[in-house]
């Protein structure tokens, strides 16, 4: 297999474009009710949203694009944390940590009103420990008379406490001046790199196979929307659903929830959409529906995946259907159609009763530790040289090419060179990658192996 992968420019760009760009992100986090909300909708300019004055209202975490004195970043409103049974101190703070850790700056929020309380004090300990800039807000200065209690915000060692009225706009061009001054131009974490902030997940697989119900099962209660635009009336795209004690980001799944019926070119955009997953997600799983034979479509889904190098689980779903019969010939249709992908985790699942849902976080987990795998350079000569011993390659025109040596080029997927005396075939480069696989393992990811002559 040679791939070049994916274009990274070409998503960078098709991100931008869809406003997604890489812009620093400003994450806003406090205690519910200290107005977080307001303050957020006060900066974005947007005044029609719903803020209810009861804490912990269940709203979504949204990301929206914002612009203030020419810069523009994005502002991450974590005014629907919910209070779970955990109880709030637990909820408030691993929220605020997930919202600092995906942030390039924070505004802390505090009641001036009410002063800083018990878990004030304890995301201040999260903000510390991350060591992101943080600039404190105090709100609910409405008026003069309110700016005595800002002033007592001192005491939690955050430094200047900027007093603000989030409801009628008072002071918050001056902190929004002073967040300008700590946050960084462009984010630490770009999008393209493949690092920090949840892992991408998408869920993909051909037109009712259960991906809207899979969805909905790992969720719960859990789901939270993210990268919903401002003032458009663009799909949310990507969700963070927590499972195994992990967030994970679901990307694209406009698609998966909105049905698209069956009309004429639904496939082709159907399509489409498995690719812009796809090329989002660090890992696919692709969902099969074991009621039916494996067709080509399917096939044609799992290929995507593996030919944009993403590391791979196969769900084989709606398992309770299963009878004897069909489960004898859906066992000799994956051999027969699927041996190719054996290194492929697979989990037998039911959307529908839940069935093996645990197995689910494990198998992708193994999927991206593979991906990531990089086997030292002298680790795999000492494997080559042995193997290149044991197994020679054919005599062909009386002559016998030779592996030299191999080096790791790259990972996610992990991409090998080997360097050869002359052409290798393409069943003894099946042949290493299979003995590489036994040898170092990387279930759940592709590999890309290219060999490369030296006269
Ligand atoms: P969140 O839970 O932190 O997002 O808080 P909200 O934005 O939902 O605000 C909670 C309540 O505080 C709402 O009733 C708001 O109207 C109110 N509130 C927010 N900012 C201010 C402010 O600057 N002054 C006053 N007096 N009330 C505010
Ligand atoms: P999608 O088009 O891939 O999102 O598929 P849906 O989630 O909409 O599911 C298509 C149909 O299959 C629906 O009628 C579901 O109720 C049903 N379904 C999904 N998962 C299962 C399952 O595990 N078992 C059974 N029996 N039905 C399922």
């Amino acid at each position: 297999a040679q791939q070049e992968g994916f274009d990274l420019e070409e998503v960078e760009g098709d991100l931008a474009e869809a406003g997604h760009g890489p812009l620093p992100v400003l994450a806003v986090v406090g205690r519910p009710n200290v107005g977080k909300s307001t303050l957020v909708n006060r900066i974005i300019g947007r005044r029609e949203a719903v803020v209810e004055d009861k804490p912990g209202v269940t709203r979504d975490r949204v990301t929206y694009e914002a612009h203030w004195a020419g810069r523009r970043f994005k502002i991450v409103d974590t005014g629907g944390w919910e209070q779970d049974v955990l109880g709030i101190d637990a909820s408030v703070a691993a929220q605020a940590e997930f919202a600092i850790d995906a942030a390039d700056a924070v505004i802390f929020v505090v009641d001036s009103k009410v002063g800083a309380t018990d878990t004030d004090e304890a995301v201040v300990k999260l903000l510390r420990r991350a060591g992101k800039p943080v600039v404190l807000a105090a709100n609910k200065v409405d008026g003069p008379s309110g700016e005595a209690d800002a002033a007592m915000l001192w005491n939690l060692g955050l430094g200047e406490p900027h007093p603000v009225s989030s409801l009628h706009g008072r002071g918050t061009g001056d902190l929004l001046d002073a967040v300008l001054d700590v946050l960084p131009e462009a984010p630490a974490q770009t999008f393209g790199e493949f690092v920090g902030g949840p892992r991408r997940i998408a869920l993909i697989g051909r037109p009712n196979v259960g991906k809207s119900s899979l969805l909905n099962k790992v969720a719960g209660e859990e789901r939270v929307v993210v990268n919903e635009m401002a003032g458009t009336t663009r799909d949310p795209v990507d969700e963070l659903i927590e499972l195994g004690g992990t967030t994970w980001k679901f990307v694209d799944t406009a698609g998966i929830r909105k049905k698209v019926h069956m009309q004429e070119g639904a496939d082709y955009y159907a399509s489409l959409r498995t690719a812009a997953a796809v090329e989002k997600a660090e890992c696919a799983v692709v969902l099969i529906d074991v009621t039916e034979s494996i067709s080509v479509q399917d096939m044609r889904i799992l290929t995507m995946a593996v030919e944009a190098g993403r590391a791979l689980v196969i769900a084989y779903n709606k398992w309770d259907q299963l009878d004897e019969e069909r489960r004898f010939y859906l066992e000799r249709e994956i051999e027969r159609d699927l041996v190719q992908l054996q290194w492929a985790p697979r989990v037998n699942v039911s959307a529908l009763t839940g069935r093996h849902m645990e197995k689910l976080v494990p198998a992708i987990e193994t999927a991206l530790a593979s991906w990531e795998t990089r086997v030292p350079t002298g680790k795999l000569n000492a494997f080559l040289g042995e193997l290149v011993a044991a197994h020679p390659h054919p005599i062909r025109g009386g002559k016998q090419p030779r592996i030299l040596f191999g080096t790791q080029a790259g990972t996610k997927p992990p991409r090998f060179v080997l360097f050869a005396s002359g052409f290798i075939e393409a069943g003894y480069r099946r042949f290493i990658e299979r003995r590489l696989r036994e040898e170092f393992g990387f279930e759940g990811s592709p590999l890309q192996i290219s060999v490369r002559v030296r006269e």
